[in-house]
This record gives C-alpha cells, structure tokens and sequence, in this order.
C-alpha cells in the first residue's frame, strides 16, 4: 500500500511529467513555425532554407526557463518578451534566422553581444565548439550566466561590460551575432573576426526599425555586406567608462 506522501509524490510526477510534454509539443509546434517562415526566406538562406542543426537547437533549448514567468505557453510562441530592465529576448524566428546566417560550424568560435537571457548564446553553444557572450547591464550577465550554468551549457563564458571592444581573449571568432542596434559596425569587432568569418547585427538608429545585416570578412582589410531584412532591436548601448 501506497502511504499518503508517496500518492502525493506520484501525484506531482505524473504532473511535471504532463506540463513537460506539453512544453515538449508547444517546442515543436514553434519549430514548425519557424520552418515555414524560413520558406518564404529562401531568397536570403538558400534554397534548403532553415538548416536541420539550426532547427535541432531551437527545438532542444528550453526557452521557457530563460524567460521569468517560465510559461510553456508564453515562451513558445513567436514574439519578442520582455526579461527585466527595459530589455527583450528576441522572437524565436529571429533567433534562428540570426543563428543561421552566422553558419555556425561545431569547431567554431562564437561571440555574441548582448546576452540579455541567455538564450540566444544556448542556441549557439548547441552548435559551436565556445561561446563567449558580453551583456552589459551586470544583473542580466549574472542572471543569463546562472541560468546557463544550471542549464549545463558549459560551453559558454559569459562577461558583464560593453561589448563594443569585443573580447580579444576569447577570439578570434568564425562569427560574431550582435542583438543589440547600432548605425556601424563596432570595428573591434571584425578586428577580432577570422578571414572568412560572419557578423551578423541590426545596423541602424535604435528608435526605427534597423537592417539585419551580415558582413563577411573576405581579407584581412576587407569586408562585404549585405542587409537580409528590416528587424527591430533594443539600443546598443555605451559604457560611460
Ligand atoms: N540575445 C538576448 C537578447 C538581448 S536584447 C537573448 O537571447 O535574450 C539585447 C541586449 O543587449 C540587452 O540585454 C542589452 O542590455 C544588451 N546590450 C546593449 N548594449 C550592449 C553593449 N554595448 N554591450 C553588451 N551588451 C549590450
């Protein structure tokens, strides 16, 4: 005979068992989602649109654990959230999309600026070999990092300051994803890009919509870039320092 508490306990797994199902299937409805999207895209990423390592990652990360109401529902679904201090975790689509125009290859270096919730950088550890990301507002560096470490993403280092001056220490980079705007690229930022390695940020004035934007370094002096599409981002910010 079952004692009360085990019944309880019981209970409660069989509970926790059905709410992560449940977010198992509202994750893979999102990745649905931002497989056909990607069709219409297949102008900027190819005929083969959205890679499967792309989607793979999007349906492995839990994004619900990176937002504060950890909400299968609220995180599941394709629209930016907010996640404290003025600050917002990206749509999901825009996450993928940014993800796959960075061409992240598993022996890749990656940097991300803006780390906010961590999310995005968990994605990128899914795919690279290292994952280095720079937020500047301290108390979301230190939440994302925590989060990231419970999480076991132990791929990634996670620093508080401005990002502008990049990291040389962690570099040099294959890529490097920006998720904050800004009118030009931060040049230490493609000093610390391999030849042959991918920048991808929203370039523009932070209160319009800005161009998501890839520039390649194709030389050590010589960079290409093509803008993919209108995207809106929270500000780039400066350090006072
Ligand atoms: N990639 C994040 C979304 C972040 S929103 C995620 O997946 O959740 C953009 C973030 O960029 C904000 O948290 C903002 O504080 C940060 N940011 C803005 N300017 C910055 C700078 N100069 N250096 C580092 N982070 C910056």
């Amino acid at each position: 005979m079952k004692t009360l508490l085990q019944l309880i306990l019981s209970m409660i797994a069989v509970g926790s068992e059905a709410a992560a199902q449940e977010c198992a299937r509202e994750r893979a409805a999102m990745v649905e989602t931002i497989q056909s999207y990607a069709r219409s895209y297949t102008g900027v990423l190819g005929p083969q649109g959205m890679s499967e390592r792309v989607l793979q990652a999007m349906g492995q990360a839990k994004r619900h654990l990176f937002i504060r109401e950890r909400s299968c529902s609220i995180a599941y679904a394709d629209t930016p959230l907010p996640i404290g201090r003025g600050q917002t975790i990206s749509q999901p689509f825009i996450v993928a999309f940014m993800t796959q125009l960075a061409d992240v290859a598993p022996d890749h270096v990656v940097l991300e600026i803006g780390t906010g919730s961590g999310y995005q950088a968990a994605i990128l550890a899914h795919l690279a070999q290292k994952v280095c990301t720079i937020e500047i507002i301290p108390q979301l560096a230190e939440a994302a990092a925590k989060t990231l470490k419970e999480l076991a993403y132990d791929n990634v280092s996670v620093r508080a300051g401005d990002g502008f001056a990049g990291w040389p220490e962690c570099g040099p980079f294959d890529a490097i994803v920006v998720t904050a705007a800004i009118g030009q690229p931060p040049p230490p930022l493609i000093e610390q890009l391999k030849v042959g390695g991918r920048l991808v940020m929203p370039l523009g004035s932070a209160h319009a919509t800005q161009q998501l934007t890839v520039v390649e370094k194709v030389g050590p002096e010589k960079t290409t870039s093509r803008a993919v599409g209108l995207v809106r981002f929270v500000p780039f910010t400066r350090s006072k320092e």
